[in-house]
């Protein structure tokens, strides 16, 4: 690894000042789950690393009955996974968490990091898009709040610029009527990045039968987590059967670029997305149901 200089702010705006100081010369640095290892195969090379941890305001999880849930981007994974608000408000999160990677990376990794990194093979984006999340993000002029959907360009960039720090997550809280289900597969180890993560959510009608409406959202299997817009249509306005499940399964297939990896050719990737749209919209359907 080359030197660099080790900048640690306090304060949100004075990380946003050293950003615009060393602009396109400095990284943020958060867990380091991921900035370290591509630091040390020589991938990244900053002249300067600004520490994050010390800032108290990135921190916490709070929910507000308008606003919904606030995580800090500081919050790592496993704090999301352990907390008894995530798991009463968004249960869903909770289960996810569990299965990112080994207890080691979920203790160093945050929320902000995950996000900020672009990483294709990941989890809690998937479900951030499918509950309509926000994201805060700092820059050296104040503040801004973009959906989640827009962060995501292509592999390891986000729309971030140079000088802006993601701050929270906030997402808002589900309508009356809904359901959510995740479903992530990983066909080598228990501890791989997912070959394939699906997010399905309903809202439904106030008859409490058919659906107001649909999202469908799918993880690692393209640069980008994507919603599967076809199939969200095939599914408003209906009643979740097996078969319009499967239906919706197939068309969600088509709608998605895996590329063929260690993970699994771009068929077998496809294949896998149908049964787990299929999957999780049955759930889904019937958690809206009962919630
Ligand atoms: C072995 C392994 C297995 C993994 N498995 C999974 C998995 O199964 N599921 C999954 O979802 N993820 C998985 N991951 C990814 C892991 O969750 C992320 O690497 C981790 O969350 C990154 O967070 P961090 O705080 O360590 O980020 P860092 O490494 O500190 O930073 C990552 C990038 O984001 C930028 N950054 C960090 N915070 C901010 C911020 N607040 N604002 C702006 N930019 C910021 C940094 O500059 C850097 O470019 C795995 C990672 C490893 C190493």
């Amino acid at each position: 690894m080359k030197n660099f200089d080790y900048l640690e702010p306090t304060t949100v705006a004075e990380a946003c000042a050293l950003l615009k100081q060393h602009r396109g010369e400095a990284k943020i640095f958060a867990g380091g789950a991921h900035l370290t290892i591509l630091m040390k195969q020589g991938l990244y090379q900053p002249k300067a690393l600004i520490n994050i941890k010390k800032i108290p305001e990135l921190r916490g999880i709070t929910f507000d009955s308008a606003a919904g849930l606030t995580i800090g981007a500081l919050v790592t994974h496993r704090e999301i996974e352990t907390s008894a608000l995530v798991r009463e408000k968004f249960p869903v999160l909770c289960e996810a968490e569990r299965e990112v990677a080994n207890i080691r990376v979920r203790n160093m990794g945050t929320i902000g990091g995950n996000l900020a990194s672009g990483e294709p093979l990941t989890d809690p984006s998937t479900i951030f898009i499918a509950l309509d999340g926000k994201l805060k993000i700092a820059d050296p002029a104040g503040a801004s709040i973009v959906p989640i959907e827009k962060l995501f360009v292509d592999f390891y960039t986000t729309s971030l610029a140079e000088d802006e720090i993601l701050t929270h997550v906030v997402l808002p809280p589900l309508p009356p009527r809904s359901g959510i289900e995740y479903i992530r597969f990983s066909s080598s180890s228990v501890v791989d990045k997912p070959c394939a993560g699906v997010a399905v959510r309903f809202t439904l009608e106030a008859n409490g039968e058919s659906i107001h409406a649909a999202r469908v959202v799918l993880g690692c299997v393209g640069a980008t987590p994507v919603r599967a817009r076809k199939a969200e249509a095939l599914l408003t306005g209906t009643r979740i059967t097996s078969e319009l499940a499967a239906q919706a399964g197939v068309l969600a297939s088509q709608e998605c670029s895996p590329t063929s990896d260690l993970r699994g050719s771009e068929q077998y990737k496809r294949a896998i997305v149908g049964v787990l749209v299929k999957r999780a919209a049955i759930t889904a359907y019937d958690r809206a149901k009962s919630f």
